[in-house]
């Protein structure tokens, strides 16, 4: 009898080391896809996202490693991770691209053995369309064939037509399907992802599993830039909230609770997967860790700012189902 309970040992622990292991999200929901409007799991079913994004890999690098990764998923309860590998601001991608390279595999390795969405994200606000090519297709051929991944290919265009984000979209893309031919897209619009009736009116064509970015900052934009998403969205354009906060669009400034809570429901009224702005430690509203707090995640609440708080909050309030079900 002995000799038996001993048999089993390995197995009872190998099975308590998966539960504590928590949710699959990947393994939910494999490969993704855009019906209509909407994204949906490999199934069809239709599924809504909701992370972090680390801050730009360039300002706050010491965040992107596997530690915090898994602290996202099995404290917060993020089902997707945004990797922001800036190509703008000192030592960006263009300047030194191995240790870009380096903050940016850690992660997305991290995520994909974490059983978590990433999102991979060019992180500019001016175009650098030769770069982004060669970058996305080398993502691509490593990458593609993980149903993990997502690509954002222009985080937010300041000062582009959508002329010319459509251009610079279809020759990144076109990239990108050279080597994948199927993990979703996200695609900017002008004035930092906010002209969606833009895209509404000419759409990307000849490409599937493509969504469009909308950005928002609850105590600067409200109603007006929802009503403008919703009408985009009611002429069938899906949209992915790649970048949000409950501040004012400098990232600083007060909290608008009422107004968070109001984009907040309107999402999740339209299935909207929503990535909150953003994993760093400076002296601004945005900046959801204080200094002090460890590279390597395992945060309580006196490193986490009282926004860094609330988007825990939200994270795993909306996440519920997901963690509870595992
Ligand atoms: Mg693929």
């Amino acid at each position: 009898m002995k000799h038996i309970k001993r048999l089993w040992l390995p197995f009872i622990l190998l099975f308590i080391c998966g539960v504590l292991q928590g949710a699959k999200p990947v393994k939910m929901w494999g490969k993704l896809q855009v019906k209509g409007n909407q994204l949906c799991s490999e199934a069809g079913e239709p599924i809504t996202l909701r992370g972090v994004s680390y801050g730009w890999h360039n300002l706050w690098p010491r965040f992107y490693n596997k530690h915090t990764v898994k602290w996202l998923k099995n404290d917060w309860h993020c089902t997707v991770l945004r990797a922001a590998m800036g190509t703008v601001i000192e030592d960006n991608y263009i300047e030194n691209p191995e240790f870009a390279l380096e903050c940016m595999n850690k992660v997305i390795k991290a995520a994909i053995k974490n059983n978590l969405y990433v999102i991979i994200d060019w992180h500019t606000y001016y175009p650098q369309k030769e770069e982004a090519k060669a970058f996305f297709g080398m993502m691509a051929q490593k990458y593609g064939k993980y149903p993990n991944i997502i690509y954002e290919i222009y985080n937010e265009p300041m000062e582009d037509t959508w002329d010319s984000v459509k251009e610079y979209a279809r020759e990144v893309i076109s990239e990108i399907r050279k080597y994948d031919p199927d993990n979703i897209v996200l695609v900017g619009s002008p004035h930092w992802d906010q002209d969606l009736h833009l895209v509404a009116e000419s759409p990307l064509e000849g490409f599937d599993n493509i969504m469009y970015t909308l950005h928002f900052y609850a105590a600067t934009h409200s109603q007006e830039l929802r009503d403008r998403a919703q009408a985009a969205w009611e002429k069938g354009i899906p949209i992915f909230v790649s970048e949000c906060a409950g501040m004012e669009a400098s990232g600083d400034g007060p909290l608008n609770m009422e107004e968070w809570q109001r984009w907040i429901d309107w999402m999740e009224q339209h299935k909207m997967s929503w990535v909150k702005w953003s994993l760093s430690d400076k002296n601004e509203t945005c900046s959801m860790l204080i200094p002090r707090a460890h590279k390597n995640g395992g945060w309580t609440d006196d490193v986490i700012k009282i926004y860094g708080r609330h988007v825990r909050r939200f994270v795993r309030q909306y996440n519920q189902d997901i963690f509870d079900k595992k």
